[in-house]
């Protein structure tokens, strides 16, 4: 993964702290964005899809603590917890929310970045390895995307490089609908020659090999006018 592709969003109200943030990520080579308070926050990380969050306890509008809650009911992606509260009941409660790790303020660039080349280094992409295996349906549908690997109804699914990333890319934000633009360029690839056509030529292809029937995918839906989105009538049942 290099890092020009990672993308960060930093939820934080203190604008100094903000900008610094923005600062030492943004010459680190990481995209950023930003947000000022929880609710805004929500919908830039509904909207962008970053491969990691950094979030300020203490926001207007909607707490850190919720909004790390909001995230985690759709997604595993690394948060890293900003605040000025450092006693250790403070991390319990923040890993019990499901944040990957904290930085208490102030805070060193140096130590900043140290965590989060760690936290992304452990997540592998985007996703937490303890949430790395997931199987849908009573084990009809198994990704483990630690190895990258794929099973449908207990037999290894032979899928392209393409279909897995376009297939990844859903798996790891359920219930968010991406265009066929979003897939070209996050899953496959802002320097990717196709065109949004070739995206529905693959995720034709996926549901030849992961659903029962394509004609009713209930794994790679299509979402009228948008896109695509995973979910439909997929009952998660394992995560570890
Ligand atoms: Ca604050």
């Amino acid at each position: 993964m290099s890092e020009s592709a990672v993308k960060i969003l930093v939820v934080e109200d203190e604008a100094k702290i903000a900008e610094a943030l923005s600062a030492y990520l943004g010459s680190a080579g990481y995209g950023v964005s930003l947000a000022d308070d929880g609710e805004s926050g929500l919908a830039a990380f509904n909207k962008s899809a970053p491969d990691l969050v950094i979030l300020d306890l203490m926001l207007p509008k909607m707490s850190g603590e919720k909004l790390c809650t909001e995230i985690r009911r759709v997604s595993r992606v690394p948060v890293i917890m900003l605040t000025a509260k450092s006693g250790e009941d403070d991390k319990v409660c923040g890993f019990a929310l499901g944040a990957d790790d904290y930085i208490s303020k102030p805070f060193s660039p140096r130590e900043l970045m140290a965590r989060v080349r760690s936290v992304l280094r452990r997540s592998a992409g985007g996703v937490s390895p303890l949430f790395s295996r997931m199987s849908w349906n009573s084990g009809d549908l198994e990704i483990d995307l630690e190895s990258r690997s794929v099973w449908k109804g207990g037999e290894p699914a032979a899928l392209t490089p393409n279909e897995y990333k376009i297939l990844a890319r859903l798996v790891k934000h359920p219930n968010r609908a991406f265009s066929r633009d979003e897939l070209i360029d996050t899953a496959l690839g802002e320097n990717f020659g196709g065109f949004e056509r070739t995206v529905d030529s693959h995720v034709k292809n996926l549901r030849g090999k992961i659903e029962d029937d394509t004609a009713n995918p209930v794994y790679i839906v299509t979402v009228r006018g948008v896109g695509y989105r995973f979910g439909g009538a997929a009952r998660a049942e394992t995560e570890r």
